[in-house]
């Protein structure tokens, strides 16, 4: 264990870029033989990931040799779509010139590769046990802006910026550079405006995302915004923008007893969400038909509503399986929470399937299916760069404790001073400035106003 590697990295507020945000010095802090670079970016339309293999190529390895050293790996995988053929040239060449020892896994292109279970089993063979962790055997998966951020660590950088995706209906969909804390809207903007009247927008991907509120669509956004403002935090890679009436918005707006109604006239049992769900191919006890039926009926038993606990959430069966257009996704999120808070566990069985090894949909399918087949994609050898006069930075954008601020109203910071430090004994990363200029307000964020700005 190199601890001053480790040091660094738990210094520079690195929060898993894959989108939990889960502290990535808390992945380091044990020994694993195998480092996965996940860099399958499966979802559709984000193309973030693959920008930064094919330009910052080195610093990724860079950041992979330290990850390595810190866990102490004996195998270094970087794992990618068999299309990522420019990435993979990109990967070769930096990988050649820093003379490691680093293996490039090609999977399929299919959603979910990118899954960290289902890359661990494509990388490895092996199979994370249900509710339990890739170092269960012997992995720490990091995602490719991860490793970049651990690069820049090493070198006393702080995590301040991401890189972002702007797409979907918008002008000129791009990849744009951002500091933590500006706001959606600026992104927007910046990639021409939104070509639909009153845009809704996804954060991330269109199978994972999440809907961001409008003061239109919730009378108490307004409140809302100001507990979560919208703006872009460590673990954003994706700011989709879509029509109100587009399915993927609908579906994200359906109440849980509109679903569950859905879900007692409509399911027909067909099993195909079931059949095609990633988990359950890997061997999971997780069966989402069945959880439609128990909820449906409202029949609670155990054994039929347990698998819901199994779910990653990943949307293959609520986008592209279900014949009849239903939500078992969202019913397994709504039915974890009862369960979680019932303090109940899942089961750990694990089943061998027959289906074999290809798990998961052809990302062009998918996107047709989710309604994207004719937004123009935002690949892009060029990344714009967003200069915003204020960011308000979040003082929780991992999971863990929030920070405590350590800079006061009226404060002058530097870009890349540290503003918040996590509590005791807490789990967290620090917050960083993110660019240098007056502190104006400090809650549970620190705004800060670019010097000269007015
Ligand atoms: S795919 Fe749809 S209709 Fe078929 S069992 Fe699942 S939820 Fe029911
Ligand atoms: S979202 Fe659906 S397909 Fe994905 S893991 Fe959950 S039940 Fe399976």
């Amino acid at each position: 264990m190199k601890t001053a590697e480790l040091a660094k990295v738990k210094e520079a507020g690195i929060a898993g870029g894959g989108g939990a945000g889960f502290p990535a010095w808390k992945k380091l802090e044990r020994q694993a033989e195998w480092l996965i670079i996940n860099g399958a970016e499966c979802e559709p339309f984000l193309q973030s990931d693959q920008y930064l293999m094919r330009r910052q190529a080195e610093e990724l390895v860079q950041g992979m040799l330290a990850a390595a050293q810190i866990i102490g790996a004996l195998k270094k995988t970087i794992a990618i779509k068999r299309t990522y053929v420019q990435e993979e040239a990109a990967l070769k060449e930096a990988i050649a010139r820093s003379g490691a020892d680093i293996a490039i896994k090609l999977l399929e292109p299919v959603y979910p590769a990118g899954d960290e279970q289902v890359t661990v089993h494509g990388v490895t063979g092996r199979i994370v046990p249900p509710g339990g962790l890739p170092l269960d055997v012997g992995c720490v998966v990091i995602s490719v802006s991860t490793a970049v951020a651990i690069a820049q660590a090493q070198k006393g950088q702080p995590s301040i910026a991401r890189i972002v995706t702007v797409g979907g209906y918008v002008k000129q969909p791009q990849i744009l550079q951002a500091p933590i804390g500006t706001a959606v809207s600026q992104l927007i903007a910046a990639a021409g405006g939104a070509t639909c009247a009153t845009p809704r927008v996804i954060m991330g991907g269109p199978m994972m995302g999440r809907l961001l509120e409008t003061e239109a669509t919730a009378p108490e956004a307004a409140a809302r915004q100001a507990a979560a403002p919208q703006v872009i935090t460590k673990t954003d890679s994706g700011i989709l923008v879509l029509p109100p009436n587009h399915p993927l918005v609908q579906s994200r707006e359906q109440s849980v007893e509109h679903m569950r109604k859905r879900a007692r006239s409509a399911c027909v049992q067909c099993r195909v969400c079931t059949d095609l769900c990633p988990r359950f191919v890997l061997g999971h006890a997780i069966e989402p038909h069945k959880v439609m039926r128990a909820v449906a009926y409202s029949d609670f038993r155990r054994e039929l509503v347990a698998g819901a606990l199994l779910c990653s959430e990943c949307g293959l069966c609520e986008v592209f399986s279900c014949p009849m257009g239903l939500s078992p996704r969202r019913i397994n999120i709504w039915m974890k929470g009862l369960l979680r808070e019932a303090k109940a566990s899942p089961c750990k069985e694990l089943k061998r399937r027959e289906a074999g090894d290809v798990i998961g949909v052809s990302a062009r399918r998918l996107a047709i299916r989710a309604g994207l087949g004719r937004c123009i994609s935002a690949r892009s050898e060029s990344c714009g760069e967003v200069v915003p006069r204020q960011v308000v930075i979040p003082l929780k954008q991992h999971t863990g404790a929030p920070c405590v601020p350590s800079v006061t109203v009226g404060e002058t910071v530097q870009e890349g001073q540290c503003i918040g430090t996590v509590p005791p004994d807490a789990l967290g990363v620090p917050v960083h400035a993110s660019i240098g200029g007056l502190v104006t307000a400090v809650n549970h964020c620190i705004t800060i106003e670019r010097e000269g700005s007015s």
